[in-house]
C-alpha cells in the first residue's frame, strides 16, 4: 500500500447534547480509542477528555459566529487524517445527522476511498423534551414531530401545508430573535396561544428552560445558544409528564417516581 492509500476509519459519533452520560457505550469507546478526534464546539470538555492523552484533538467548529474552517477545509482534514492515522473521530453535538452536515463529509470520505460509519446520538430535540419533561408524540395532543430550522444556512423551506395542529415543531437554531420566530410562526397559521418552551444549553450545568406561548414570544427574555424550541400543544407545562407527578409522589412516597411507577399511575 502505498504511503498515500487511506489506512484509516472514520466514525462520525453523535456526542448528545452535552451530559457525557447521554453518549452512547460505542461512542464513548470509540472516544477512548481514537487516534484522532475532529471536533464541533458543540462537544463539551467532559465528552472530549475521554480521548487518550496521546491522541490528536482537534476543535474544527465555530467560535463567536466566526468559523475556523469551512465545510471544504474540514472534508480535506478528515480525508487526511484517515490516510494517516487508523482511528479518526468526527465528533458532532447531539446526532452527526440532524442538522450535522453529516452527509457532505460522508461523500467526501466515499470518494476518497476511505470508510466511515455513523454513530447515532441523542439529538437535540430529544434531550430538550427530557429536560422539559414533556413528550413530544404525547397522544393526547400529538400524532407527528418535525424536525425543522428557519436558519437560511440550512436550505430547504418549511413545507407548512404538511402541518396540522397535531404536529409538534422541534426548531433548531431559533437564533435570538424570537419576535422574527413568532411572526413566522403566525404567518403560516399557527395560533398566538399554541404553547412552546425553549431548552437552552441542554444537559449542561447552564441549563435554563423557558415556557411561553407564540403571542408571547416576542416579550421572552433571549436565552443564550445553543437553543431549541419546542412548538406544540405537547409543549405545555400543564404536560409535563414526571415533574406535575413529582409533588404528589414525593408527599406519599418520599421521593421522585421511576419510569414504572409512572406509568402504574
Ligand atoms: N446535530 C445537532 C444539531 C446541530 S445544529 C443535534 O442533533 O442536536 C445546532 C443546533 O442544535 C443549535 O442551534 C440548537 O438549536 C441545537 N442544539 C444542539 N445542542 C444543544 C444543546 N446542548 N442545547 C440546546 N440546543 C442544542
Amino acid at each position: 500500500m502505498g504511503a498515500q492509500e487511506p489506512i484509516g476509519k472514520v466514525y462520525l459519533i453523535g456526542a448528545g447534547p452535552g451530559d457525557p452520560e447521554l453518549l452512547t457505550v460505542k461512542a464513548a469507546r470509540l472516544i477512548t480509542s481514537a487516534d484522532v478526534v475532529l471536533h464541533d464546539s458543540l462537544v463539551g470538555r467532559e465528552i472530549l477528555r475521554l480521548a487518550q492523552p496521546s491522541a490528536e484533538v482537534i476543535d474544527v467548529g465555530k467560535r463567536a459566529g466566526k468559523k475556523l474552517l469551512t465545510q471544504d477545509e474540514i472534508n480535506s482534514l478528515l480525508v487526511a487524517h484517515a490516510k494517516r492515522r487508523a482511528l479518526v473521530v468526527r465528533l458532532k453535538g447531539g446526532d452527526p445527522a440532524v442538522f450535522g452536515r453529516a452527509a457532505e463529509e460522508i461523500a467526501a470520505l466515499r470518494s476518497a476511498g476511505i470508510a466511515c460509519e455513523l454513530v447515532p446520538g441523542v439529538t437535540a430535540a430529544l434531550g430538550a423534551a427530557a429536560a422539559a419533561g414533556i413528550s413530544l408524540t404525547d397522544r393526547r395532543f400529538a400524532s407527528q414531530v418535525l424536525f425543522t430550522t428557519f436558519s437560511r444556512q440550512e436550505g430547504n423551506a418549511i413545507d407548512w401545508a404538511g402541518l396540522s395542529p397535531a404536529t409538534t415543531l422541534a426548531l433548531y437554531m431559533p437564533g435570538p430573535d424570537y419576535a422574527e420566530v413568532a411572526t413566522r410562526l403566525v404567518e403560516n397559521a399557527m395560533p398566538e396561544e399554541l404553547p412552546c418552551v425553549i431548552v437552552s444549553n441542554i444537559g449542561r450545568r447552564e441549563q435554563q428552560i423557558r415556557w411561553s406561548t407564540i403571542g408571547a414570544l416576542a416579550k421572552e427574555e433571549k436565552l443564550p445558544a445553543p437553543a431549541l424550541m419546542i412548538v406544540g400543544h405537547v409543549a405545555s407545562r400543564a404536560t409535563q409528564l414526571a415533574e406535575s407527578l413529582w409533588p404528589l409522589l414525593r408527599s406519599t412516597r418520599g421521593r421522585p417516581p421511576d419510569a414504572r411507577s409512572i406509568s402504574v399511575i
